[in-house]
């Protein structure tokens, strides 16, 4: 056990579980109820295993707040275990040149990351105006004791960066390598090319690693997630437009880039017309829709990926020279060649494409089948938490951790801490829903709220209702999630709520905060 630090009962329990289980079979997953304290627990049991095995931790989380909560428990353990710990995000939270920038509401991840690149390339070559950001501060030894012993939330780091005119995406960077933890999104751990990158700067190969995966209950989706993507008749047009502003350039033979982008939107209108008939959506395969584009376009079909490496190097092209005039990096024709490319690199086992009548014609690819994504993951130590993994054998066999060994953590919150009450006089039911119904809930949910001296927080099985009950008229000043709010709004109204006296009124299953 790790030194001087008091954990419960049970959760010295899920610890010895990890660890043991770390040692056995590589693999641990763990189902623990909210409030149970899973974050203290995964940090325990995985710096307690790295320690002694000399490992580095990879956290990762989907949302910015399980970062921060993540933080928060190490500003008290990382001291007491004597760890270094730091939390990291993309350029696209963090670099606070972009957003100087016209039309930086186009800017993607990569076409940032060929931004700043260039930019860091100038300055290295002496041109300091390139990005001011990019300086010494970036790694100054006072900006580490600074991020190691005052462990800083990401977006707090950032502010501070940025007022001291420095580039925190560059300091973070730099403060992992140095970090026995580091906290990130799981998009980003993900991709294998990025996470290959960071691995290597940080001079560990992946088996010297424990990856602790908070709500892993998301790692199929956020592995689904990085390998699909849309095709759509918009980006036809907008590589087509971009096309003409780029002086339309042939290839292959007389095939111009236009010619191109008109084959491929007439590929997928007649598609529609041809396949799905009266049908809304219907599967495609590539060489289908290969052989529309051909014969559209005058070419052979085993032209086809020919002609769309010559797009891909066009929108290359169009990306560097949009740098070198100060200009979003970014290239239309390059986003559909490589789209494309990818889809004719996709296994039809693995992959599914649905082309759909949204947005006059679309074609989605999905990622059925991640295993590509999450095979990396197996060469490290793994442990899975979440407040939902049951059934413990279908997560097994979904996610393919063969030897993973799970445990769940039951009831922990004594029976008589609890008081569950129901009233039958009321009704959520819609057909129900008439004034007299909703005046009697209004009216129980003021009792409670204004009787009790306590925080009162009323979650509804839906925003409609919410409204409903809102717009009756209540006799409270409650804060009140709305549907659609963004994330650091949300924490600013848990923040008012955790403060404060008024009642929060949120919607169950709603924001995921
Ligand atoms: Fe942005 Fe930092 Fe790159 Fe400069 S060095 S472009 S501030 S990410």
């Amino acid at each position: 056990m790790a030194d001087n630090f008091e954990l419960r009962d049970y959760q010295i329990k899920v610890s010895d579980f990890i660890i043991s289980t770390l040692d056995r079979s590589g693999h641990a997953a763990f189902e623990a109820p909210t409030g149970s304290g899973k974050t203290i627990m995964g940090l325990h049991a995985s710096i307690t295993y790295a320690r002694a095995h000399d490992l580095k931790i990879v956290y990762l989380t989907r949302t910015n707040s399980q970062q921060d909560q993540v933080i928060n428990e190490l500003r008290i353990l990382a001291p007491r275990l004597g760890i270094k710990a730091v939390g990291f995000q993309g350029r696209y939270n963090l670099c606070p040149l972009y957003r100087e920038v016209e039309g930086r509401e186009e800017f993607s991840s990569d076409s940032l990351s060929r931004f700043c690149n260039s930019r860091k390339k100038k300055v290295i070559e002496g041109n300091q105006g390139a990005c001011r950001f990019f300086n010494w501060k970036v790694r100054h030894e006072s900006t580490m004791t600074h991020l190691f012993t005052t462990m800083p939330k990401v977006e707090e780091f950032a502010q501070y960066a940025e007022e001291n005119t420095f580039c925190p995406y560059e300091s973070l960077k730099h403060a992992s390598t140095q970090a026995d933890l580091v906290i990130m999104p799981y998009a980003y751990f993900l991709n294998r090319d990025i996470s290959d990158r960071f691995l290597a700067r940080w001079g560990v190969s992946r088996d010297r690693i424990i990856v602790v995966m908070d709500e892993a209950h998301n790692l199929m989706d956020a592995a689904r997630d990085i390998s699909s993507y849309s095709l759509n008749i918009n980006l036809i047009n907008l590589a087509e437009r971009e096309a003409k502003e780029s002086g339309d350039p042939m290839l292959l033979g007389n095939t111009r880039t236009t010619d191109i982008c008109e084959a491929l939107r007439n590929a997928i209108l007649d598609l529609v017309k041809d396949l799905l008939k009266e049908r809304e959506e219907a599967g495609i395969r590539y060489e289908d829709f290969r052989g529309y584009v051909a014969t559209g376009a005058r070419i052979r079909s085993d032209e086809f990926e020919k002609v769309l490496t010559a797009m891909y190097d066009l929108g290359e092209s169009i990306c560097d020279v949009k740098e070198k005039e100060g200009r979003v990096p970014r290239s239309h024709i390059l986003n559909l060649a490589a789209r494309i490319l990818i889809w004719s690199d996709n296994s039809d086992e693995k992959y599914i494409q649905i082309l759909s009548r949204e947005k006059e014609g679309n074609i989605e690819s999905y990622c059925i089948e991640p295993d590509d994504v999450l095979r990396p993951l197996m060469e490290s130590f793994t442990i899975h938490m979440s407040g939902t993994l049951e059934p413990f054998d279908a997560y097994r066999n979904i996610t393919g951790f063969g030897k993973m060994e799970m445990m769940k953590l039951g009831d922990i919150f004594p029976q008589e801490n609890r008081l569950i009450l129901y009233d039958d006089s009321i009704s959520t039911k819609f057909d129900e829903m008439d004034g007299a119904n909703i005046g009697r809930i209004c009216g129980i949910i003021e009792n409670l709220a204004s009787g009790l001296n306590r925080k009162t927080a009323v979650f509804f099985p839906s925003y409609r209702l919410m409204e409903m009950i809102i717009d009756h008229g209540i006799g409270l000043d409650p804060l009140i999630e709305d549907k659609g709010m963004k994330q650091n709004q949300l924490m600013a109204l848990i923040s008012r709520y955790r403060k404060g006296t008024r009642p929060l009124f949120a919607v169950m299953g709603g924001a995921d905060i």
